[in-house]
Order: structure tokens, then sequence, then C-alpha cells
């Protein structure tokens, strides 16, 4: 959570100390063996599951192949979703690095950059012209929090509770029915 502001972090925190959930800050894990993790300062828990919450990072196959990657080890793309040095080569979504300004990895983005990316992958078949992609502003974020919780931010406005989760699960019930519909 170390980008969110101090009041997203406080009602993510509040949320998972309400649930008897204790925080032990400030050390790396050393190991992991079956039910049991080893933290940088020797001190070890016993555990009944381990979940990873590490981030997204890109594949390492952008890192063996030689292709020019961004600084987080994703495919590096201009703004046409392209690979600079191979221009027969694009890209959308998490494993890209947008060479204009870093974008979050969410699904958002991917969302918003599949138009673009079927609409250059096409141009590029036929030597049209590319088009170039727009992140667009501040996109809006809801975190489900469960138990029909949650926290919206979108710019500066920013609250916790029931109201967010309900526009989170409408936003993305709405979203899902698309693909439904398509199956039919
Ligand atoms: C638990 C969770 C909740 C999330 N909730 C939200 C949300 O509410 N809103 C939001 O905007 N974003 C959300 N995200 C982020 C969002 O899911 C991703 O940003 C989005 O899916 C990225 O789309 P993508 O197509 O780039 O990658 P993915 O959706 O990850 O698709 C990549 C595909 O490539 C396949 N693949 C991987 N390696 C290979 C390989 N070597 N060969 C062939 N295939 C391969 C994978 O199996 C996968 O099917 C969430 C992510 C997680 C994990």
């Amino acid at each position: 959570m170390a980008r969110f502001t101090p009041k997203i972090r406080a009602m993510a925190r509040q949320s998972l100390v309400d649930r008897d959930v204790e925080f032990i800050e400030g050390y790396r894990v050393k190991e992991v063996t079956t039910g049991r993790i080893t933290l940088d300062s020797g001190e070890s828990h016993d555990v009944d599951l381990i979940f990873l919450a590490l981030g997204v990072k890109p594949s390492a196959i952008f890192a063996s192949s030689g292709l020019a990657m961004g600084p987080d080890g994703g495919l590096l793309v201009n703004r046409f979703l392209q690979c600079p040095a191979y221009p027969e080569l694009f890209g959308g979504g998490d494993c890209i690095s947008f060479a204009e300004h870093p974008l979050d990895k969410v699904g958002v983005y991917a969302v918003r950059e599949n138009p673009i990316l079927f609409q250059n992958l096409m141009a590029a078949l036929e030597n049209q012209a590319l088009m170039p992609f727009d992140p667009g502003g501040n996109y809006l974020l809801i975190f489900n929090l469960g138990e029909g919780m949650g926290i919206f931010k979108k710019s500066w406005l920013t609250f916790g509770g029931r109201t967010a989760f309900t526009i989170k699960d409408w936003i993305d019930r709405r979203f899902m029915k698309k693909f439904q519909a398509m199956e039919k």
C-alpha cells in the first residue's frame, strides 16, 4: 500500500485489525518452509497459510530476449504501444512499460489499451497510420475489503464503507455482463 495516501492505508489497515490481523513490520522474509516463516531478524512464526502479495512484475521473458525494457522490467513500448526496435511487436496490459510515463498495473489500462492495440495491429498489417494511446486521466479505484465493504478513491475523493463496495460491485457486474452476453 506504499503508493497510497495515509488515509487509504489507515482504512485498509483498520479493516484487517478489526479482523484480528496482527502486523509485523520492518522486516523482510528470509525463509519460507512448510508451516513456518523466518524473518531476517531471525524471528520465526508458525503459519497455517501463506498468502504472498508482492505486487505485479512483468515476465522475465523480456530480459532474456534482449528486448528493450522499462524500469519495471516490462516490454518498453512507445505511445503507439509498439516496441521501437521491432515495430512489428506491440504490447499492452501488465507486461508493458509505457515509455511516455509509468502506468499502474491495473485492468483499467489493459482495457483502455485493447482497442488501440487491435487498431494498431491491423493498421501495421495494412501499412496504415498508427493511433497513439491516451491513458486518460485519474482512474477510479475501489478496493474490495470483503464483507461488503470497500475503499473508494477518485482524484481527491476518498471514502470507505458499504457504499464504496456497492459501487464497485455494480461496475464489475455490469462489465462482466458484456462478456456473458457475447457467449450466448
Ligand atoms: C486478485 C486481483 C484483483 C484485481 N482486481 C482488479 C480490479 O478490480 N480492477 C482492475 O482494473 N484491475 C484489477 N486487477 C488487475 C488486473 O487483473 C490486471 O491489471 C489485468 O488482468 C492485466 O491484463 P493483462 O491482459 O495484461 O494480463 P492478464 O489478465 O494477467 O493475462 C495474461 C494472460 O497471459 C497468460 N500467460 C502468461 N504467461 C504466458 C506465456 N508464457 N505464454 C502464454 N500465455 C501466458 C496468462 O495465463 C494470462 O491468461 C486485479 C488483479 C488481481 C490479481
